[in-house]
């Protein structure tokens, strides 16, 4: 068994990235703008915006970041989301979800100009991932397809199996996985049998969101073993996956914490040079 080090591979990327930043915004005479829009103080939301700004100032994007009252009126968020899409210096915008009850989420996401939807949560990016297109493709997704590309496994005639069925994860990751000619099967919380299924797959990704969930049983001898889970449990970290009874079966397994996290980041990063680049080419 070996793991899937996505601290290690996060670092790795950044690191590029950084270099590659210094490039661009000498060749283009402009930083790399991206906004972090945080509405109120949910306690999550406060460590992932914070590592988020932290990580811009690693590889040289300039952040700014809009803490909002919590109390703040959904036409006043689009208002400022609105100036954002106006900026040439804003390259970038972020909506860290979730948000508080009197803002819709889709109509907020849909708010913010197409092209600098880093987090690619939009319709349009949505439906440019499903037809095939070019995309800012949601973060935690790439970043799963970044690690298996980074450990040489090929998803090209394997089974995946994807379990959970989000917009932000399950579903991109089983397009994703698609696209790259894997033979893929969605699951969710209405599949009977699930272990049926979690036994065929050669390449199985986990993104439920229940602590522990998948065990050894439910596993093929020699499968590769994404675990994007994030639960809190007594104050520790841990995934979707029984890592005690699943790794001894697995070629690959991703740790919770280290593994598919930090990737989520790096993804962020990558995806708002990406947006900076189609905003300088036109
Ligand atoms: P979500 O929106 O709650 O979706 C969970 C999915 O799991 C749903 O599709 C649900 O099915 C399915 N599900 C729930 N119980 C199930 C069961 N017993 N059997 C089979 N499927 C079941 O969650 P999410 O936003 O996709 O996130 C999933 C997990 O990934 C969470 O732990 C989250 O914290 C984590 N996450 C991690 C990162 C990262 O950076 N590592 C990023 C995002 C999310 P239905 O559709 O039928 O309800």
């Amino acid at each position: 068994m070996q793991l899937i080090d996505g601290k290690a591979t996060a670092t790795l990327i950044k690191q590029r990235l950084a270099d590659e930043i210094k490039q661009l915004t000498q060749k283009y005479e402009s930083e790399i703008g991206l906004a972090v829009i945080m509405v109120g103080d949910n306690p999550a939301s406060q460590i992932y915006v914070a590592n988020k700004i932290k990580s811009c100032e690693e590889v040289g994007i300039h952040s700014e970041l809009f803490h909002l009252s919590d109390s703040i009126a959904e036409e006043e968020l689009l208002d400022i989301i609105d100036g954002l899409n106006r900026r040439d210096d804003i390259h970038g915008i972020l909506v860290q979800l979730p948000l508080p009850r009197q803002c819709d989420p889709a109509r907020v996401i849909e708010a913010i100009a197409p092209e600098k939807d880093v987090d690619g949560f939009s319709y349009g990016q949505m439906g440019r991932l499903v037809a095939g297109k070019e995309s800012l493709v949601p973060c935690t997704p790439r970043g799963v397809m970044a690690l298996l590309e980074h450990y040489g496994i090929q998803p090209a005639g394997k089974h995946a199996v994807v379990i959970g069925r989000s917009n932000i994860v399950g579903k991109p990751m089983a397009h994703l996985l698609l696209q790259a000619n894997a033979t893929v099967t969605v699951c969710h919380s209405r599949t009977a049998d699930l272990a049926q299924f979690t036994r065929m797959a050669d390449i199985l990704v986990v993104a439920i969101g229940k602590a522990d969930f998948i065990t050894g049983d439910m596993v093929k001898e020699g499968a590769v073993v994404i675990d994007v889970g994030m639960n809190r449990l007594e104050g520790r970290l841990t995934g979707d996956v029984d890592f005690a009874s699943v790794s001894p079966k697995c070629s690959y397994i991703t740790p919770v914490p280290g593994g598919v996290g930090p990737m989520t980041i790096a993804m962020l990063m990558s995806n708002t040079v990406e947006a900076y680049l189609a905003q300088q080419r036109g």
